[in-house]
């Protein structure tokens, strides 16, 4: 089973609860300054589940946990311990994916496939609050199908690799987007994440 995520970065609430009308329940936004409108518009009786995808500043640690079910862009350490010290504020704990950079993009967001041992092993020691459920990828841009596939077998390697390591559970794998969520579900995606091929082609730059 795949799951869908609509991707809601520029998209207007009237669009989002188009879809959620659809009958889509999962929705991702980059940027925590554009989720926070948006939440405060959405009507409390569509249940619905947000994740957040986007590059996290530390500083606003606090209101992503305030915003989001889960954070599908975890990408390294000092993240994971501001997490946990307001979670455990909270007492409660948060799912989240690792986000890993399998393109070698110096644009890319997420933790080198080198240093996601590393990063495993700080939450599982230190923050039992943060708890991995999976990792999440861009794939290259560019149009490289080959380069695309191979990204996406890397993830699935670098998640069953980790599970096996650390004896953990990390059944979510996020990867797949409008142009390459073939390529993706083919190698193994459990969620991909549409934007353009759910609404149409974004009109506003991009953050
Ligand atoms: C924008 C975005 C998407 C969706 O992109 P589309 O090409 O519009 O499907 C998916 N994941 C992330 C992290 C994004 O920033």
């Amino acid at each position: 089973m795949v799951a869908l995520m609509a991707v809601t970065k520029t998209r207007t609430t009237t669009e989002i609860q188009e879809a959620w009308r659809e009958g889509i329940r999962l929705f991702g936004e980059n940027r925590i300054q554009e989720a926070l409108p948006k939440k405060k518009e959405w009507p409390e009786e569509l249940s619905a589940e947000w994740h957040l995808i986007g590059y996290l500043q530390r500083n606003k640690a606090r209101k992503a946990l305030d915003l989001f079910s889960r954070i599908d862009s975890l990408d390294r350490a000092e993240l994971a311990f501001d997490l946990q010290r307001i979670l455990e504020e909270k007492g409660k704990p948060v799912e989240v994916l690792i986000e890993v950079n399998t393109s070698g993009e110096s644009s890319k967001h997420g933790v080198s496939p080198s240093g996601i041992g590393k990063l495993v092993e700080s939450i599982l020691r230190e923050c039992p609050l943060v708890v991995p459920r999976g990792m999440m990828t861009v794939g290259p841009l560019g149009g490289d199908l080959r380069a695309v596939g191979e990204a996406f077998a890397l993830l699935r390697e670098l998640k069953d690799k980790v599970s096996v390591d650390f004896g953990v559970q990390m059944p979510d794998l996020s990867m797949g987007m409008s142009d390459d969520y073939e390529l993706a579900i083919e190698q193994g995606s459990t969620c991909v994440r549409l934007g353009r091929a759910l609404f149409g082609p974004r009109e506003f730059r991009e953050g």
